[in-house]
Parts: structure tokens; sequence; C-alpha cells
């Protein structure tokens, strides 16, 4: 097959938070190419409701560090955790000069709380964060002449020879670069129930994969405990955590509490999973009211009209709520510059796996974990010196990737075989 061949010094895959802020973080005098399979809005980034963890004030940061690594089971790598910690005002300031606006309480900003988080250190907009966040950090990008994007284009494998990445392989090009950033979110579209977008089904873990590069975890999977129950398929409505940090209950079929609304994310899933077995139930019931009207109008608006369009006034109606796949904690592994175990090849946000989450991510830690190791990528790529010539990057001639339609599958069997490992 006949392929456009495009040359860039960086290709980023991806166009959610991760891949933008490390696009916006290059030096300006690199010619980046920005590739996604989608539109450039439909990326998990626009979907995330509840916020972004900041370290507020010195005295928090003990607490942060420990509410992080009691979610992530003391798996977590402590030193990507002191990391994104220790960046989160500068990532917050860098949001600020993109325009992006967070709820306030006259001067201050005003902060949220999630489950297994011992104190209030969420910055939001409204329930959309992810959007306001993700939004102006696109029209950043768009302005800057240095970057082009291409909607609809897909990576199918990566151009790599003698352990270096030289871009990648899309259905219709050859994307030549010196450096080549993954950004390309989870793995929820292998899911019949997930919150995430059905396009997401890991394929730089796929790729990774066939070329030997090492992947992680991947058998760290975060199941959301609160999704909005429905028998239509596709993907599931999420319920923010933040309800629940501020005051919506849990009920069983009885109307009775039956757990604490504020476990961590896995724990309260197995405590709902548990529950509605016990019940033969396909759901329990979540309780908003408790948040109060006008806070639910003010602090909840994307959730109010989802679930009204649905037929459900959630000021005094129950929401009838189901754990659904939500987010992986794995990926492809990287070290702390966000490398991967193939040199010039890079992953970050979802995909990677850095190990600040341990075995289960703390709640509004991914945004932030997503900024701040794109970050760090970049500020590694802008040291780069070495870039191949057209010349270099023609003799490569990389070959047609065999079975791309298999790439689902293996994935699910590499997780399978990380499960049974850990037996
Ligand atoms: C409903 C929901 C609510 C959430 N709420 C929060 C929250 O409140 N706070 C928080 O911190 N986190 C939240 N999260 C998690 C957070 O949104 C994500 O972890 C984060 O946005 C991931 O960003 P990303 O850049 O890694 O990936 P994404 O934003 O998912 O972007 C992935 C990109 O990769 C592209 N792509 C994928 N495969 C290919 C391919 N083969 N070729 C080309 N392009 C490809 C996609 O098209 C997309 O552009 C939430 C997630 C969901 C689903």
């Amino acid at each position: 097959m006949q392929r456009t061949k495009r040359f860039a010094d960086v290709v980023i895959v991806g166009t959610g938070a991760s891949g933008l802020y490390c696009a916006l973080q290059l030096p300006k005098d690199r010619s980046i190419l920005m590739l996604t399979k989608a539109g450039v809005e439909e990326s998990d980034s626009f979907l995330a409701q509840g916020g972004i963890c900041v370290l507020r004030e010195e005295a928090d940061y003990d607490s942060f560090f420990e509410d992080t690594l009691r979610a992530g089971h003391y798996l977590n790598n402590v030193r990507s955790v002191e990391l994104m910690i220790r960046s989160s005002r500068q990532t917050i300031r860098n949001l600020l000069d993109c325009g992006v606006e967070f709820a306030r309480n006259g001067e201050d900003f005003a902060y949220t709380r999630e489950g297994a988080h011992s104190r209030p250190r969420i910055l939001f907009h409204q329930d959309v964060t992810g959007k306001e966040i993700t939004s102006k950090l696109l029209a950043s990008v768009r302005a800057l002449p240095n970057v082009t994007i291409l909607e609809h284009t897909r990576m199918i494998d990566l151009i790599a020879r003698d352990g270096r990445c030289y871009g990648v392989l899309t259905e219709e090009s050859e994307c030549y670069a010196a450096d080549t950033v993954l950004a390309t979110g989870g793995i929820g579209g292998l899911y019949e129930n997930s919150t995430n977008f059905p396009h997401l089904t890991g394929d730089a873990l796929a790729v990774c994969l066939r070329h030997g590069v090492p992947l992680k975890d991947v058998d760290y999977i975060q199941i959301h405990p609160t999704t909005l129950y429905s028998q239509k398929p596709g993907r599931r409505f999420l319920i923010s955590e933040s309800v629940r940090g501020e005051g919506a209950k849990l009920y069983d079929g009885q109307m009775q509490r039956f757990v604490n609304e504020l476990l961590p994310r896995d724990e309260l899933t197995k405590a709902i999973r548990a529950q509605m077995k016990k019940e033969g139930s396909k759901f329990v019931w979540l309780d908003m009211s408790p948040v109060g009207k006008s806070a639910i109008l003010d602090h909840f608006p994307n959730i109010y009209a989802h679930c009204l369009e649905e037929g459900i006034d959630v000021t005094r109606q129950p929401i009838p709520v189901v754990p659904a796949q939500h987010y992986f904690m794995g990926g492809v592994a990287v070290d702390e510059y966000s490398r991967t175990g193939m040199a010039h090849l890079y992953a970050v946000g979802e995909t990677a796996c850095n190990g600040v989450h341990g075995a289960n991510r703390l709640a509004s830690n991914s945004l932030l974990e997503s900024l701040v190791f794109a970050g760090r990528a970049a500020s590694r790529i802008a040291l780069e010196t070495d870039f191949p010539s057209k010349a270099e990057y023609l003799r490569l001639q990389p070959q047609e990737p065999e079975h791309i339609n298999r790439y689902a599958g293996e994935i699910r069997e590499e997780i399978e075989r990380m499960k049974k490992s850990r037996e």
C-alpha cells in the first residue's frame, strides 16, 4: 500500500489533555504533528467531571501524599507521587495562563472533595472540568503555527529499527519524527460497560507489545462505583464522586444505607457489587438530595441535565447506579521523564504507567498526573539533538503490520497473563 510520507520533529499520538499539554510545553521551533483517531473533542479528557487535584498549601503535602498512597494500596512509585504533587501548583498556573477558569470563593479558589481524600483539594469548573481544561488547551495549541493536527487518523504501528523509534504508521501515512509521544488514553473501548469513549482501545499497548516495549501493571484497572444504570448499550454516564464528597448517600433496595460513601473506589465498588448480589438487583440507589437543590444546580448542572433527560430529577429522586470500567492505572512502562523502553519513544497520560497511582487511582489525580508527566516528556524532548535526515527516514521502509484486528485480543491476553502472574 502506498502511503503519504510526513515528516516532523515530534509526532504526538492523541489529542487529549496529555497530548495537547505536551505540544504546548515543547519548544516553539519544533515542528509537531498530532494525530487523533476520532474528532479532537472526542477524548476522555473532555469527559472529566470532578476536577483536578492541587497542593493547596505546604501543610497539606503529607496528607495529599498519604491519601494517594493509601488509595493505591501502597504500590505507588513514591518518586512519581512526589513529582506530581510538587509540580501541581505550577501546572495549575500554566492552565490559568491558557485561560482555564476554576470555581472561586471570592478571591480564593473553591475546593471540592472526593472519595478517599482526607480534605478538599480539588479545583473544579462546575461538573465539566475536563471540558474547560481541554478545550482551552486545544485553543492554545491551535494558535501555534508549529503544530498540525490530523483528525480521524489512526496509528496502527510504530516505525522502529534497532531499538529506536522513528515515528508511527497510520492507515494512510508514514509519519516520521525524531521523537514520538504515545498519548492514546485508556482501554475502556475493550469493555462492554465503560465510562470511556469506545474508540479508546489501548492501541499504544498493542503496538508496544509487538515491538517488545515493556508494559507495566496492565491488570490494574479501575472500576468506577457510580455510573448511571442503563439498559441501552454504549458509554456509561458517570455520576462524579464529588457528589458523594458533597454529601450524596447510597441506599440499597429498601432505601437503607449500607456503606461509607467516601471509601476508595475499589472498596466501594466491592461493597456495591456485594450488595447487588445479595439483593439480586442490577443497581443500587444514589440520593443527591442532601447536596441541596441550589448546590446541585450550581456545581453539577451537567449531571442534573443529563439525568433529567433520562427522566430523573436528581434534586428529589434517587439515581440508579452501577459500577463500570473507568480508568487504567497500568500502561506502557515509563521513567520519570515518560521515556519508554524504546529510544525516542515516550508515553504520557492514561496510556503510560509511571506508578503514580499504584493499584488504584485517587480521584482527580489523573488529569494532574497526565499534565505533569506530559510536561516532563516535553522537557526531555527539548534537549534532543539527534535529528535523522530525510534520507535516513526513507531508508527505513516500514512493513505493513499484520493482524491489526487482533490488537484487542492481544491486550486482553496480556492483562490475563499479568493477573495470573500475581496469583
Ligand atoms: C467520564 C470520565 C470522568 C473523569 N473524571 C475525571 C476527573 O474528574 N478528574 C481526573 O483527574 N480525571 C478524570 N477522568 C480521567 C481523565 O479524564 C483521563 O484519565 C485523562 O483525561 C486521560 O487523558 P489522556 O490525554 O491520557 O487521554 P484521552 O483524553 O482519552 O485522549 C486519548 C487520545 O488518543 C487518541 N487515540 C487513541 N488511540 C489512537 C490511535 N490508535 N491513533 C490515533 N489516536 C488515538 C484519541 O482519539 C484521543 O485523542 C475521567 C474520565 C472519564 C472517562
